[in-house]
């Protein structure tokens, strides 16, 4: 297969089709229609082989994670997924590989009907940027530097179980090894806060790196009750080989969302309904403090690389 016939059997037609696209794979570009009185929403991510995913990770889980670590951005920021485009770097032609990849890829872009347009294809060591692009209406607009004083921080999900899957990633339980493989964007959810939420941001480098993006650029602090966080019962009972709370804390992958919520807010049934749950409040003391059921301290082990959130 030559590079041409690639594109046309692994990508052309492996996503749904949009009426918004006018022009898709096959030319020098891609003509779409943005639809009147939205913003557009930009974000893309690249994935390395032997950084972001095991070398011999599954093509499949490769192909989903992909898109699925960009759909997360468009979820952060309250958007609707509509058109992607993909540059693959791959050392050699495999079909397998490739058939597997694609079909990760697109049957996450089935499931929210997001467009692939275009991309790049070219020989090198295996990495994958995808690009996306999404819509907001002009009035749900949903930033990382709106948290203000009093709201309550709430995560979707449940924490840590992509890194304990990491951690032991030969012996990890089935739940987590999909969690780490098969994140699950939070869309519907963003999409739902744009009327609830002040600030919002994707968990992928780990709860305290990523609220201490929402907390730098809102100016504020807070801080988290430890024994608030969600846990799910694959990794509590990992415990106490895995120390739980600490992976919830600093291990990323996990793609949840984390968003703080004005008081008025904090019963509306969304919450509920995604399975949210409150972990802390927005404070007006500058840092992020950890306190334990009994009002103490809680002390991060491993405090190496997140001291200046502290
Ligand atoms: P060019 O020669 O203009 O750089 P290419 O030969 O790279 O274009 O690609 C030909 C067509 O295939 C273009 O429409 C491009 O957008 C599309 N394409 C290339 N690689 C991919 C890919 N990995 N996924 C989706 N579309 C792709
Ligand atoms: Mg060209």
């Amino acid at each position: 297969m030559n590079e041409f016939e690639i594109i046309d059997h692994y990508f052309k037609n492996s996503t749904p089709h949009r009426s918004d696209v006018k022009l898709g794979i096959g030319d020098d570009g891609a003509i779409v229609r943005p639809p009147k009185n939205q913003w557009l929403v930009v974000a893309t991510d690249t994935l390395v082989s032997g950084v972001h995913f095991f070398p011999h990770a599954p093509a499949k889980a490769i192909g989903h994670k992909a898109l699925a670590v960009n759909l997360s951005d468009l979820a952060a920021m309250g958007a609707d997924p509509a058109w992607a485009t993909m540059s693959l770097t791959i050392p050699n032609i495999n079909e397998s590989w490739l058939n597997e990849f694609s079909e990760g890829f697109s049957a996450l872009a089935k499931q929210y009907h997001v467009n692939l347009v275009g991309g790049d294809l070219t020989r090198g060591p295996l990495s994958i940027t995808v690009h996306v692009i999404g819509f907001i209406p002009k009035n749900g607009i949903l930033r990382r530097d709106r948290a203000q004083i009093g709201d309550d921080i709430f995560v979707s999900g449940t924490l840590g179980d992509a890194g304990a899957a990491l951690q032991n990633i030969h012996h990890a339980p089935d739940f987590l090894l999909q969690r780490l493989n098969y994140p699950s964007p939070q869309i519907a959810l963003g999409k739902n806060l744009r009327k609830i939420a002040h600030a919002v941001i994707d968990i992928s480098d780990g709860l305290i790196a990523d609220l201490g993006h929402i907390l730098r650029q809102s100016k504020v602090g807070a801080t988290i009750e430890i024994d608030q966080l969600p846990l799910s019962e694959a990794l509590k009972s990992l415990s106490p080989t895995l120390d739980a709370t600490e992976l919830a804390l600093t291990a990323g992958d996990d793609y949840e969302l984390c968003f703080t919520v004005p008081p008025q807010n904090t019963t509306n049934k969304i919450l509920k309904k995604f399975h949210c749950t409150r972990i802390g409040r927005i404070e007006q003391q500058s840092g992020l403090r950890l306190k334990k059921k009994d009002k103490t301290p809680y002390q991060l082990k491993n405090k190496t690389g997140f001291q200046h959130f502290i």
